[in-house]
């Protein structure tokens, strides 16, 4: 699927769509939906429409009962092939140019092809005869529905090969055949009025379920990140981080490893350069956390100035790798901090590895806490690995 944003959306439903036609990116989006709307129907629609096309064999055996062979024919070996090779065309190579061209092509044989027959018939019952035609126009429109510009060239070559027909029996006078000609014209400019209108109403949902989709999506979103870092938020951890603890149960190794890490004295650096150097700082550290992680989808602010990494399917000794990587990083980043030992910010780390299989997400992140006070309480800066219980890397 193409990508539209949300102000795209808005956008598009601002400048309205009188001709029909949205930008070329919602457009695509549009058509995909409307062939696979029309597609889902398809088989429906030419099994009824069938149907009754090939039942109205009875009609031409009392009406033109003189050319009942030629009629037949056409119906059965020539419109009811078509009509299933198109369905499959169209199923098989989806696109919405080809199911507008073939629709065209499925009205204008159905609407000709007894016409043609009925060219060469001398019975009296013509005039009720060609009228079946209209039900083919209500067909076109209602069933098969292509976009508005096929269902214009539709309705006018209908219109066309009928009526010539029609004139082509010279079954009829003037004032017969003239008032079959408004019939029909007034019927097609009613139905591509309607055509119109409906097309419209279509496009606007379309848009409405598009906004509703990107609009649920971007709260989705906005509720699992952090305002200030853009890192997944403590109350995402609860979806997010059961689905990676399901995820390293079927990794190799299948363990999942949590490094839980806090900035070193960092309410002595608010007290020393203020909040928003504060939040700066927090914002800084989460970046270069997630660059080092190479990954943004597992790292979480589990607090104020705190961050959880999850890594699934890496045990103890990779964790702690990525942990000392880590500390590493933040510790040549070389924010100045005057009130802390180094001259410069520093975290502290917990890591801590578990099996799924064997224990809860809540008791690996109770460890990797508990590391974290380790290493704080070891004089800071640096990575503490909970030794309890062992896992392979
Ligand atoms: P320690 O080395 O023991 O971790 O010392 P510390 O001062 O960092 O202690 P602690 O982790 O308990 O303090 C966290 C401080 O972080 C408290 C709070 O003022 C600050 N803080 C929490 N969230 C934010 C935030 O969003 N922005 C700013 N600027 N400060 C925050
Ligand atoms: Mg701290
Ligand atoms: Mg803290």
């Amino acid at each position: 699927m193409s990508i539209v944003t949300l102000e795209q959306v808005e956008a598009q439903i601002a400048h309205r769509f009188a001709l029909l036609r949205f930008k070329p990116e919602i457009e695509l989006l549009f058509r995909q939906d409307y062939v696979a709307e029309r597609n889902r129907l398809i088989g429906i629609w030419a099994v009824i429409g069938l149907l009754i096309y090939d039942l109205v064999y009875f009609g031409d055996r009392a009406m033109i009962p003189d050319v009942l062979t030629e009629v037949t024919a056409l119906r059965l070996l020539v419109f009811t092939p078509a009509v299933i090779a198109c369905a499959f065309v169209v199923r098989r190579w989806p696109s919405s140019r080809l199911y507008d061209a073939l629709s065209v092509l499925v009205a204008v044989l159905g609407v000709s092809l007894p016409m043609a027959a009925a060219v060469g018939s001398q019975s009296s019952y013509l005039l009720i005869y060609q009228n079946y035609n209209a039900a083919a126009f209500l067909f076109f429109v209602i069933a098969l529905r292509p976009l508005f510009p096929a269902m214009l060239a539709g309705l006018v070559l209908m219109c066309l090969s009928h009526l010539s027909a029609v004139y082509l029996t010279g079954a009829f006078d003037a004032v017969t055949f003239g008032g079959i000609v408004t019939f029909y014209m007034m019927l097609s400019i009613f139905l591509a009025a309607a055509a119109y209108f409906l097309e419209r109403t279509d496009r606007r949902n379309f848009l409405n379920q598009l906004r509703a989709g990107l609009l649920y999506r971007r709260l989705e979103v906005n509720a699992e990140r952090d305002e200030l870092t853009g890192l997944l938020n403590r109350r995402s951890l609860a979806r997010i981080g059961r689905e990676i603890w399901n995820r390293g149960r079927q990794l190799e190794p299948p363990v999942v490893s949590a490094i839980l890490l806090d900035i070193d004295h960092f309410k002595r650096f608010n007290d020393l350069y203020g909040h928003m150097d504060g939040d700066a700082c927090i914002r800084t550290v989460s970046q270069h956390i997630c660059a080092t992680v190479g990954r943004a989808n597992s790292v979480f602010r589990f607090g104020g100035e705190e961050m959880l990494v999850l890594l699934p399917g890496q045990g103890s000794l990779q964790a702690l790798a990525m942990a000392e990587k880590i500390r590493r990083a933040i510790e040549e980043l070389a924010i100045p901090h005057g009130k802390s030992d180094h001259g410069v910010v520093t975290a502290s780390l917990g890591v801590a590895s578990a099996m799924p299989v064997q224990t809860e997400i809540e008791k690996l992140l109770q460890r990797a806490d508990e590391a974290l006070y380790e290493a704080k309480h070891r004089g800071r800066n640096m990575v503490v690995i909970s030794e309890e219980p062992q896992v392979a890397a």
